[in-house]
């Protein structure tokens, strides 16, 4: 069993090439973080264009590493959602193309449910149920996975996630974003006091496990103004002075974003052992997941609960094509995957995509116990 996993959901497009007994043969990621920084944020039909241009090339480079030609596969699993339609219908149309002309099985993967199962390539002892954080750049969920497809949502973002408040804060700081704001703020924050600006934790009078990263951000932006911090000027041409105040910002910033999700991990570890009493492991996994800031203060929750906490490589928490072909293998070898798609399929066939797409039900007596 061979699987290429093709992911283009947001701004990373991505393949690899994973054999069912886990072993990565080839992982291919071209990150379009020079775009990003260039304009600050996620333009769908830019994302698209760039896609475009390496789609064929970051495919055949993943077989070319994994020194296997298509036919050597046993099927094709792809990203259909959630994600940007536009970017999803890229790796989609890539990924049926490749699966009608050599008659290959095709998995549609969920990009939340693969940042999730991924762990359980990397971590053998991760058996169902267990509980999952999924912090990213679009979005921040507690889910309580019971068994492969079966996934309780706890709690989720009511506005933005964690990441998307990172990014933000790094480029009003003016920071480099070529690896992303998130490296950026990590990195500041270790200069910086995390007690000197007080910062509010979000939603501390709802009682539930709902995450709310929007109103951070304005007291964040709020800070920035009042200290007469000029973006425009880069952090690497600051004075000293206005270097420890930008370090400030980013510490404080950083430690009210993440006790935010230390509350809530804490209130979501109660609610899912209700559900699911004998559940061992929290993993934690998204591209906020390999800051050691975050990892470092969930394990303390996590223990005192006495569970034990999963996190993934970093390089197998942010967008990756892993992930991708992993969840693929877990659903082929349960069954679930689709037919060779004919052909001489026509390109512009609505696929199926689902760029919105909740990853399991809600959790019902969330709400009531909130009250
Ligand atoms: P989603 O998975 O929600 O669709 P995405 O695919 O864009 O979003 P990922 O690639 O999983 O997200 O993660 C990217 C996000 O992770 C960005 O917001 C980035 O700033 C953040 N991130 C990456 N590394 C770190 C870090 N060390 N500390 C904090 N945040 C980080
Ligand atoms: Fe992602």
């Amino acid at each position: 069993l061979v699987v290429l996993g093709i992911e283009t959901s947001c701004d990373d497009t991505a393949a690899a090439v994973v054999r069912g007994s886990g072993e990565i043969l080839s992982q291919v990621v071209a990150s379009q973080a020079d775009l990003l920084a260039k304009y600050g944020g996620v333009a769908p039909k830019m994302a698209e264009e760039a896609h475009l241009q390496v789609i064929d090339q970051v495919v055949q480079e993943a077989l070319d590493k994994a020194n296997l030609i298509a036919s050597d596969l046993t099927a094709v699993a792809v990203t259909i959602g959630p994600g940007l339609s536009l970017c999803l219908r890229v790796g989609v149309r890539k990924a049926r193309k490749l699966a009608g002309s050599f008659s290959l099985p095709i998995i549609g993967v969920h990009h939340m449910e693969a940042h999730a199962l991924v762990a359980r390539l990397t971590e053998r002892k991760l058996q169902f149920p267990f509980m999952a954080m999924l912090i990213s750049g679009g979005h921040n969920l507690l889910i309580l996975a019971r068994e492969l497809g079966q996934y309780v949502q706890l709690g989720t973002t009511i506005d933005d996630a964690i990441g998307e408040a990172y990014d933000k804060t790094a480029k009003w700081l003016g920071l480099d974003m070529r690896r992303g704001g998130g490296p950026a703020i990590e990195e500041l924050a270790r200069e910086g006091d995390a007690e000197s600006v007080k910062f509010s934790t979000p939603m501390k009078q709802h009682k539930d496990c709902n995450f709310s990263y929007a109103g951070l951000k304005t007291q964040v932006r709020l800070a920035i103004e009042s200290r007469n911090i000029n973006a425009e000027i880069p952090i690497s041409s600051a004075t000293n002075h206005d270097r420890s105040s930008r370090a400030d910002i980013a510490a404080s910033f950083q430690r009210v974003a993440v006790l935010h999700l230390e509350e809530r991990c804490e209130r979501a570890i109660e609610w899912a052992r209700k559900i699911e009493p004998s559940i061992k492991c929290l993993l934690v996994s998204g591209g906020v997941a390999s800051n050691q800031y975050v990892r470092a203060q969930l394990d303390k929750v996590v223990k005192k609960n006495n569970l034990q906490l999963i996190c993934p490589p970093p390089s197998l928490c942010t967008d990756n094509g892993v992930m991708v072909a992993w969840t693929g293998i877990e659903h082929f070898s349960v069954g679930r995957f689709d037919p060779p798609p004919p052909p001489d399929e026509p390109e512009d066939l609505m696929y199926d995509i689902r760029p919105r797409w909740p990853l399991g039900e809600e959790y019902a007596e969330g709400r009531s116990e909130a009250r």
